[in-house]
């Protein structure tokens, strides 16, 4: 596959994962969508719903690679690319690792938790048994865009529920 046509298919696929995210904000979740991809497929798809399933393991990519196992009928989802709108925290990358999956490509770099490269880089790791390609940087403007844009809404609502409140006093 050439450079243009990769770049072109990963922009492609990060758009699906950016609107997979658009359900978790709906949901008043933080807005983070990943979708797993064998041969030009959709084989699972998932979006962040910790708060509203009261689960600290709900990442979008957790949720997309259970989807993935069950719909190949495999603990291990070989050949296959994960696109994630966010870089993937520890949990998440360690779950990549176990899944097995062939390459990882995220949008925007998380300084504080991603484990792809910003604090550590678990899917290289050389003392793991198993490497993942990685591409960074996918779209990124779009999906960091998305989620400022969540929080400063969320800061912008607290606020006012806070005047509104204060009002009532
Ligand atoms: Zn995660």
């Amino acid at each position: 596959m050439s450079d243009l046509h990769q770049r072109q298919q990963d922009e492609y696929w990060m758009r699906y994962a950016l609107s997979l995210a658009d359900r978790a904000s709906q949901l008043a979740e933080v807005p983070v969508g990943a979708v797993i991809v064998l041969d030009n497929k959709v084989i699972g798809e998932g979006y962040n719903r910790s708060i509203i399933d009261v689960d600290p393991c709900g990442h979008a990519e957790i949720m997309a690679i259970q989807d993935a196992a069950k719909r190949v009928n495999n603990y291990r989802v070989l050949d296959a690319t994960i696109y994630v709108t966010l870089e993937p925290c520890s949990m998440c990358a360690g779950a990549i690792v176990h899944a097995r999956l062939k390459r990882t490509v995220f949008g925007a770099a998380d300084a504080k938790t991603g484990c792809v490269g910003s604090i550590m880089n678990i899917l290289q790791h050389p003392s793991l048994n198993h490497q993942v390609d990685i591409a960074s940087g996918v779209l990124a403007d779009e999906c960091s865009t998305q989620i400022s844009r969540f929080f400063k809404a969320r800061r912008a609502s607290i606020k006012a529920e806070k005047k509104a409140k204060q009002a009532l006093q």
